[in-house]
């Protein structure tokens, strides 16, 4: 949840949203009898906004579904079988798309290191929108992560011109929340941005990587926005790449709202940018992309296990008179007419499979030192090896352990999951600017239950009407509240609420009743633990007293 600052920046990758073609199973089509919520973005009489994904805008997004299309998110559905034990947010769908997170997954269910990191732009009260990301946190910390949480004070100071004594403020208040709900802070790390010199000095190197025409691109940035602010961004990739840095190259999620997905897509990229070598698959000396490898497989595979005469190579030229006939899969048909040209060309070079680790920023000791590493029969060309007798992942794991011993990163892409936001309690979207859309932790207990009493719901006009027609919990801000936070772990409540309610059985009076009365026990609950928390915070070593001068920018 976010100020609604969007100006409607230019954005290369702003895409058309479909405002009625949305789907109404996105995320929900598991059959585990959890109804899944959908954040209220099937609300007919919403203006749907489109797709952009803007990290300093208007955080609301009309289809979740459109998010995996444009943007090339995956469905979480299809990693969750893979998640030892789900948190409920992964169960009931508000965890609805990942990038990799099946890497995270793998080393989880194999007890391997893995880690999770998010961070927090200081520029108000905590609220229970934020809550989601601290549970996401915390959970992957119970599950054996090392986990980070950070205060973005450079990013709130730089692009929101928020004052040093109000983000120390702030940043107390979300420490105090994250531990409250149970961050273990002797276990995973706590830090500020501006504290952290690690932090600043991979971003340095991250940002000689990137330029101005893609923060363009990206973010929509132009000739106004302030430096400092650009700067902001790189710290942030280098966040994301922190718990690589500390310690070694892990699977590393980043839980954050799709918003930041921009973020998570660059630092994707500079992950790879920064490697020394570069592993790809070949079958001979040119070049393939991704599309014609497939295909130069598939003669290969196809060609290999006959051979034609007592030589058993197949050349390029086999191939390529197989690949002619070859009935190519759809969209595969532009790959099929380069691969033959290549081919062709190839003429008599016999294919074979083989990895190449091709010299990316490599120092020439790193490369002579890759070139030891190499087992089996190998070649080396200028600013590329060959490899005939290595895995595609044993070659990556050369790779990786040859470029950390020469001072390189090694880091691998990180992966995210991304939730659902919340819907604002009086309909629309959640807005820290409108306190009656919105709860915040440190809500009186009283406000808050009064806050859950007078929501918008999904009810009917009348109580006949309802118990007739039932009430659409699909579209109910309190039944959100259920699913994303009072019923906590408890599936049995989600369900019991849902279908009550849909079948005409529960009326809204009374639903609210007890969501708010839940409510009001929550913000007692947590406040207390903030006030234990206090000390906690007070023994850990983070400057909550800055002394730093200067008033920051807005843009
Ligand atoms: Fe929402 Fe509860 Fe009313 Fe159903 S009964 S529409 S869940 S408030």
């Amino acid at each position: 949840m976010d100020e609604d600052t969007s100006e409607g920046v230019a954005r290369e990758d702003r895409g058309s949203a479909d405002v009625d073609g949305r789907s109404r199973d996105d995320g929900r089509s598991r059959d585990d009898g959890i109804p899944r919520t959908d954040g209220g973005t099937e609300r007919a009489d919403e203006p749907t906004d489109d797709v952009a994904l803007d990290p300093w805008g208007s955080a609301s997004v009309g289809d979740y579904a459109d998010l995996f299309e444009e943007f090339g998110i995956e469905a979480f559905d299809d990693v969750a079988d893979d998640v030892p034990h789900p948190h409920y947010l992964m169960r009931r769908g508000v965890i609805f798309g990942h990038r990799e997170y099946d890497a995270v997954a793998e080393a989880m269910a194999n007890d391997e290191p893995f880690a999770a990191l998010s961070g927090f732009m200081p520029t108000g009260d905590p609220h229970i929108g934020h809550k989601l990301v601290f549970d996401e946190l915390i959970w992957h910390q119970r599950q054996g992560g090392d986990v980070f949480g950070l205060i973005a004070d450079l990013e709130a100071h730089s692009a929101r011109g928020m004052s040093w004594p109000e983000i120390d403020e702030h940043a107390r208040s979300y420490l105090l929340s994250l531990l409250a709900l149970g961050f273990d802070a002797e276990d995973g790390e706590l830090y500020r941005q501006s504290d952290n010199r690690e932090v600043q000095d991979l971003g340095f190197e991250l940002g000689s990587k990137a330029n101005f025409s893609e923060f363009e691109a990206i973010y929509g940035f132009d000739g106004e926005t302030n430096v400092s602010h650009m700067q902001s961004v790189v710290t942030q990739t280098a966040d994301i790449l922190y718990p690589q840095l500390v310690d070694e190259p892990k699977p590393t999620v980043i839980p954050v709202g799709p918003d930041q997905d921009p973020h998570v897509r660059l630092t994707r990229d500079l992950a790879t940018r920064v490697r020394y070598f570069k592993v790809t698959e070949a079958f001979a000396s040119f070049e393939l992309d991704d599309d014609e490898r497939q295909l130069v497989r598939a003669a290969y595979d196809a060609l290999a296990g006959e051979p034609t005469d007592a030589n058993t190579d197949v050349r390029c030229t086999d191939a390529a008179e197989w690949l002619a006939e070859y009935d190519a899969p759809s969209g595969l048909g532009d790959a099929k007419a380069t691969a033959l040209d290549k081919l062709e060309a190839g003429g008599k070079e016999p294919l074979r499979p083989r990895v190449r680790f091709f010299d990316r920023n490599a120092t020439d000791e790193a490369f002579e030192a890759l070139i030891e590493a190499i087992d089996g029969e190998k070649r080396v060309f200028e600013g590329h090896v060959d490899a005939f007798d290595l895995s595609r992942e044993a070659a990556e794991s050369v790779a990786r352990g040859v470029e950390i011993d020469h001072d390189g990163y090694g880091f691998r892409q990180p992966s995210s999951i991304y939730h659902r936001f919340m819907t604002g309690l009086t309909g629309g979207k959640m807005s820290s600017s409108i306190p009656a859309s919105h709860i915040s932790l440190l809500d009186d207990p009283e406000d808050g239950y009064d806050k859950v009493r007078s929501a918008t719901t999904g009810g009917r006009d009348t109580a006949e009407k309802q118990r007739e027609l039932g009430g659409e919990a699909d579209d109910c801000p309190v039944y959100e509240l259920y699913a994303y936070l009072l019923a906590a772990d408890d599936d049995e409540l989600t369900k019991e609420v849902y279908s009550e309610c849909v079948n005409g059985e529960r009326l809204c009076g009374g639903c609210k009743e007890q969501a708010a009365e839940l409510m009001r026990e929550f913000l007692e609950d947590h406040q207390e633990k903030r006030e234990e928390a206090e000390e906690l915070l007070d023994d850990l070593d983070i400057d909550l007293d800055s002394d730093r001068r200067g008033t920051g920018g807005e843009h």
